[in-house]
């Protein structure tokens, strides 16, 4: 029996339950008013402060092993580095600052130096700042920010959380993901699947609720405070329909299953469910926590320990897609009004044409390391001038292969005239929704706008298909719209050639996809396509396919 139920939008299924552990909000700026009455007693504050913070994480590290351990003890040594405490008091004694604003101030100027000396140095600017947090909330006597360390297995709950800091959990530790905000294709939602932790989010309600412990369904969007005391349950591994690895139709049609990869992780676990390939190589969630540009060396280390599993396979890797939800620090730019609709994806790669060059000849290096079919392509393409300046720049770093994303409306309605300049697109149903609908795909009240079966969306995919199959190049779907069985099928009836979608996904995918006939793809997408909304597509759909 359940005290109470709150329902959001179910994000990676299983049904998990264990106590609470809320991340505190983001701190802001500390107020630099009012001035302090006893500007040496305020003053004093700060270095107690520092050696609180650098106590308690000298403590946590002691708990653990190996990198974590090595990441807090530098952290606590930062945190009682005199030099920022005395620069903080300073600023107290000469501005009537408070203390946490003259932390905050103090710490800033530390960043900004290390960042303008650049290498090895800028990369610790963001630990300078994490320290900063930590000791401004120290002052103030709050929870620091961002997730804190867990001490068991927790249900994680939080208003939303950076891509960056999804990245960072732990499946052993984090039992489910509950968020009071973001939307079903946000890339936290993306990486938490990849993940394997069931997540819950857009639950309106959960923030203000006093519960020990939660009980969370990641399929239905349930979301139970329990009437006793919590037990504490993993999710339990889903069974895996049977698949034999090669994508088809049941007639025989040739439909590439292949995998979202972020990293040498999702590389591993994709080879493991047997991907046939790799749609979608997010390049960018190597490097959500850089401050600085990696050099070609340290990419082409880092890409080729993900292409590395799929020797002679193929794997398209896409250029850096900075902006929005993943801001790289060391090239977006900032204080957009719109960062989605800003310069973002390709159009960074040819403000800064340098960085783009050198991630192609680190994925041309990383290509022959690992002996992956490698092919390249490019995030948030709007024309076919873009699509043809960024082939030509693929083909000057010495790839074969030049593809572009499918993801801005303007690029569906020219999919003939894009795909004449390259050698295959991709459709990127996440943003291509968002985009068409004008709906933030991050915000869990536009969730039913981002449905990837409204058929607003399935005409636009139906355009690009129909060039595809007018040109005899490949179209493939790497957006989450790949990984549900039955819409893969009506892809498959709208022209698409492959299939790309987290690991979790592929068996599924493949076993429906190997069940039903071309000419029922074929049908199920006519009567996808003709639907009113998107409930009735699905169930049009499905009847056609006989699910
Ligand atoms: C998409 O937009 O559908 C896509 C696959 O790219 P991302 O989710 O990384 O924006
Ligand atoms: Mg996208």
């Amino acid at each position: 029996m359940a005290a109470l139920q709150l329902t959001g939008v179910g994000v990676s299924p299983g049904r998990a339950s264990g106590p609470v552990v809320r991340v505190a909000e983001p701190l802001g700026e500390p107020s630099a008013v009012p001035a302090p009455t006893d500007v040496e007693a305020e003053a004093g504050r700060i270095a107690p402060a520092a050696a609180a913070v650098a106590d308690r994480l000298t403590a946590k590290a002691a708990t653990v092993e190996g990198d974590s351990r090595a990441v807090l003890e530098t952290t606590a040594a930062m945190a009682t580095d005199p030099a920022l405490a005395k620069q903080a008091a300073k600023l107290v004694r000469e501005r009537a600052l408070p203390a946490p604003r003259a932390v905050f101030e103090a710490a800033n100027v530390f960043a900004a130096s290390l960042e303008a000396a650049g290498g090895y140095l800028a990369e610790r600017a963001q630990d300078v700042r994490d320290v900063r947090d930590r000791i401004v909330a120290e002052l103030l006597g709050i929870d620091p920010p961002g997730v804190p360390e867990l001490a068991g297995p927790s249900v994680l709950v939080a208003r939303d959380l950076a891509p960056a800091d999804t990245a960072g959990l732990d499946p052993a530790k984090v039992l489910a993901l509950v968020t009071e905000e973001g939307g079903p294709t946000s890339h936290t939602a993306i990486l938490a699947r990849s993940l394997g932790i069931p997540a819950v989010v857009a639950v309106r309600g959960v923030l203000a609720l006093d519960a020990e412990g939660l009980i969370v369904d990641g399929a239905t969007g349930s979301v139970e405070v329990p009437d006793g005391p919590v037990e504490v349950v993993a999710a339990a591994v889903q069974a895996e329909p049977e698949w034999d690895g090669v994508g088809r139709t049941s007639d025989g049609q040739r439909v590439k299953i292949i995998a979202n990869v972020g990293s040498a992780e999702d590389a591993a676990t994709s080879v493991a469910a047997g991907a046939e390939g790799v749609g979608l190589f997010r390049t960018e969630f190597c490097y959500l926590s850089a401050t600085t540009e990696p050099s070609v060396e340290a990419q082409r280390a880092a890409y080729a320990k993900v292409l590395s599993p799929f020797q002679g396979k193929p794997v398209v890797v896409r250029t850096l897609d900075a902006g929005a939800d993943k801001p790289l620090p060391f090239l977006t730019p900032e204080d957009e009004p719109n960062p989605a609709l800003g310069v973002r994806g390709l159009r960074i790669g040819r403000e800064q044409q340098g960085v783009l060059d050198r991630q192609l000849e680190a994925i041309a290096a990383a290509a022959e390391d690992s002996g992956a079919e490698v092919s390249v392509m490019a995030p948030m393409v709007a024309t076919a001038e873009e699509a043809a300046w960024f082939a030509e720049r693929v083909r000057a770093a010495g790839l074969p292969r030049a593809g572009v994303m499918i993801e801005i409306p303007a690029a569906a309605l020219s999919a003939k005239e894009i795909l004449a300049e390259v050698d295959f697109v991709s459709l990127g149903t996440n943003d291509l929704a968002q985009y068409v609908f004008a709906a933030d795909r991050m915000l869990g009240a536009l969730a039913s706008l981002n449905d990837p079966w409204q058929p607003a969306l399935l005409r636009l995919i139906a355009l690009v298909g129909e060039a595809g199959v007018e040109l005899g190049k490949p179209v493939g779907v790497c957006g989450e719209a790949a990984a549900d069985p039955a819409l893969g099928c009506v892809l498959v009836g709208l022209g698409v050639t492959s299939l790309s979608m987290n690991a979790a996904a592929l068996a599924r995918v493949g076993s429906t996809l190997g069940g039903v006939t071309v000419d029922a793809c074929r049908e199920a997408a006519r009567a996808a396509l003709a639907a009113k909304d998107p409930a009735q597509a699905r169930e049009v759909a499905r009847a056609a396919l006989g699910l």
